[in-house]
This record gives structure tokens, sequence and C-alpha cells, in this order.
């Protein structure tokens, strides 16, 4: 984290996309709370912080008119919350670099924050226009990037700007850099046996981290409604599951590229089968692999359960993407729940490093209630997933460079 920022004015990219309900309610602050630790620091130090955040996707959803939705996308909603969480004024600016924010910014005092409107209401935003970039680059004397969610973004005010910095002048913030230290556990030297769990709905969004973990891993699990496409890749019958046809070969090529390098391939061994997508359908356990031609498999059996429980158990280091079924329907929520318990048991008990990779196993590990026990939840779904990929983010890149 920069020092010596006293007096100093300090453009921050924080990630304030949180959930706002029909009413203008937020629903969920987490992301605001994460800010907090570098916006303290920073008030601690004394400098004078400029805050830059998109929320939603306002150029997607524009009214009938075709004006901007303010009273949908605008962040003076986060700045009122944001403002009971720190002990110091926060002001809002009404634009994005504009005339507002310059008033603002010229008369903000040590330790003060400006948020300014939603960086997507312009379309400079998500196109890197560096013009605009440069105009916001002059706000302030330094750059930080804290807005790890939308690090995966080659954004004006996620990566653009930081161009017009010297690297004296940018840096991480505390919550980015715990997201890229967690990460580095993971690719870089993990204590071994490192197993990766993947789960989720479809092959097609995980290929690209299947390929990287393979280069890393010793055991990789595959649950959830991906593991049917290798199933059938195998020609074992599954019924009325997910199943991606075209992808096929590519489930092929994967189990071949784990074999040559070694590393253990866990698929399911029975299911929990249904012949409908409903909670409310009567649920049949499978013997074995193959799922009867009525019936789609919706989460994993209890066999399955504890063949995954003994890799998870001998693993040091684990790191988790996707639930093992459809664990928002209670009946379906087993395998997800079991799997998170057992990481959890894992970190408590084996000094196990866990890292929830993002998205819906995060969304699982909170509905268990389990983030406490496990090393580190991430708070970026894209971003974590192509770290794990093995990509080098446009955030970070812009940073380091
Ligand atoms: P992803 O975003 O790719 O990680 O997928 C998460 C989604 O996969 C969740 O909404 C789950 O309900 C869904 N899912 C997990 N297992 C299955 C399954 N066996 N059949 C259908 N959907 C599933």
């Amino acid at each position: 984290m920069l020092q010596n920022l006293h007096q100093k004015k300090v453009i921050v990219r924080v990630d304030f996309n949180v959930p706002i309900n029909k009413e203008g309610i937020i629903t969920d602050d987490t992301r605001i709370i994460k800010s907090l630790p570098t916006l303290e620091n920073l008030i601690h130090q004394g400098a004078k912080i400029i805050l830059m955040s998109h929320l939603g996707r306002p150029l997607k959803e524009l009214n009938e008119d075709g004006t901007i939705n303010r009273s949908k996308f605008s962040l003076e909603v986060v700045a009122k919350r944001l403002s009971q969480l720190v002990s110091t004024p926060v002001y809002f600016s009404k634009d994005c670099g504009g005339k507002d924010t310059l008033d603002i910014v010229s008369n903000l005092r040590s330790g003060e924050i400006v948020l300014l409107e939603n960086t997507r209401f312009t379309k400079d935003e998500e196109k890197g226009n560096p013009q605009w970039a440069e105009s916001l680059a002059k706000l302030g004397e330094f750059y930080i990037n804290d807005a790890f969610g939308a690090a995966h973004r080659e954004h004006a005010t996620t990566a653009t700007i930081a161009r017009f910095f010297d690297l004296q002048h940018k840096g991480f913030g505390l919550l980015m850099d715990a997201e890229l230290t967690n990460a580095n556990k993971i690719l870089n030297h993990p204590k071994r046996p490192f197993t990766a769990i993947v789960g989720g709905a479809k092959v097609s969004d995980k290929i690209a981290l299947l390929e990287n973990l393979v280069d890393h891993c010793d055991h990789i699990i595959i649950g959830g409604g991906m593991a049917y496409t290798f199933f059938a890749a195998q020609s074992f019958k599954i019924g009325k599951s997910l199943c991606e046809n075209d992808k096929l070969d590519l489930a092929k090529s994967i189990l071949e590229k784990a074999k040559n390098k070694k590393v253990q391939i866990h698929l399911p061994i029975d299911s929990l089968c249904a012949s409908k997508f409903e909670n409310s359908s009567t649920i049949v356990t499978t013997e074995g692999i193959d799922i009867p031609d009525d019936l789609m498999g919706l989460d994993i059996g209890p066999k399955s359960i504890q063949s995954f429980k003994q890799v998870i158990l001998q693993s040091k280091t684990i790191v988790w993407n996707g639930p093992m079924g459809v664990f928002e329907m209670n009946n379906f929520e087993n395998g997800t729940k079991q799997i998170a318990l057992c990481i959890a048991e894992a970190t408590q008990t084996n000094n196990t490093f866990s890292l929830i990779g993002g998205g819906d196993s995060v969304a699982a590990i909170n509905k268990f209630k389990l983030t406490e026990k496990v090393s580190f939840v991430s708070t970026g779904g894209g971003a974590m997933l192509e770290l794990l990929e093995g990509k080098i983010l446009p955030g970070v890149e812009a940073i380091i460079n």
C-alpha cells in the first residue's frame, strides 16, 4: 500500500457494484465493507480520497426515451451507505470528472472522501478511452486500484488511467493485494497435495480453468452439471442431464491431458436425480454412474460425497470454483453443502489452505455460513476465474508495468 499520502489527492478505483432493490435499498453491502481497510488506511494517512466505481450496466438498460436511468444506476445511495461506515465526511459528485467533481475535489480536505457518479454513465469507460482516462487521472497525484472484481476489464478507470501514473505514483489497495497474494499461493508453489474442485453448469465456462489447473494440481474433483458432459464423452448413460454435445471431444482431451500429467480426475460415482428441474420433484438416487432416460442428475450422491471427502481431507491446498449440484434448491443442496463443510474441516483441522474462487461457490459458502471457516473467499467472480485460468488481468498489468 502506498505511503506518505498526507494532503495528497489519491484516486481509488473501488468495486461498489452492489445489488440495489426496486426501492433503492442496498441489499448486500459486502463490497463496500471490503473496501474499508484501504479507505481507513488512507483516512489515517490524511489523503484526499477520490473514489470511482461502476454500478451495473446503465448504457445497456436505458430509459425508453434513450436517457440514462439515473434513479436505478446512481451511486448516490452508495455514498450515503459509505458515510455511515467511515468516520469522515463523504461527498457525492453528480458527475464523473465534470464541473461538480472539480468543485468538490478542489475543496476536499485531508482525510475526506468524494465518490464520483457511476463511471459507466459514459461509453468512454468500457471503451477505455485514453483522453477521458487522462482527464480523470489529472484529478489526483496518485492512483490506487482496489477493484479486484473489475480487474479483468480493460476499462478507462480500471486500467487505462493507470498508464498516466509512474510506478511511484500507483499501487494496489489492500483488498486487491489480498486477492492477488492468495491466488499466488495457489498458482505458485502450493503445498501438496493440491486439489481443485470444479463444478457448476457448463464445461464451456470452465475449459480454460481446467486446462490451466491440469498444469498445477495433483487432483481435480469435477461435480455439478458439467460432470455429465464428461460421462457422455465416456459413453455412460446420462438421461436428461445437462450435456454439451459439442464439448465431448474437449472433455475427452482434458481427461487425456490429466492422465499424461499424472493428475487424478475424480468424477461423481452416483447422482441424485429427478424427472423435472424442480425442488418438489421426487428424488431418485442412482446406484452407479448411469442415469435412466427419464431422469436428470441434479446433485452428487452419497458415495460421491464420501469419495470426494477422502481426497479433500488429504489435501494441503484447495481451490473451489462451482457448486456440486443445483444448490439453490434445498433438495439438491446436500452435495455442495457436504463439500463446503469438508473444505472447512480440512482448513480448520489439517492446516489446509483453502481458497473459494468466485461465483456460485461463494454464494454456497455464504448460504452454509462457512465464510469464516475457510482461508480466503474471493470477492471477484470473473476476475478470480481469469487469474486461475493463468491470465494476467488488465487492471493488474496496468499497475505493475
Ligand atoms: P456456474 O456459474 O457455471 O458455476 O454454474 C452454477 C450453476 O450451476 C448453479 O446455478 C447451479 O444450480 C447449476 N448446476 C449445478 N449442478 C447442476 C446440475 N447437475 N444440473 C443443472 N444445473 C446445475
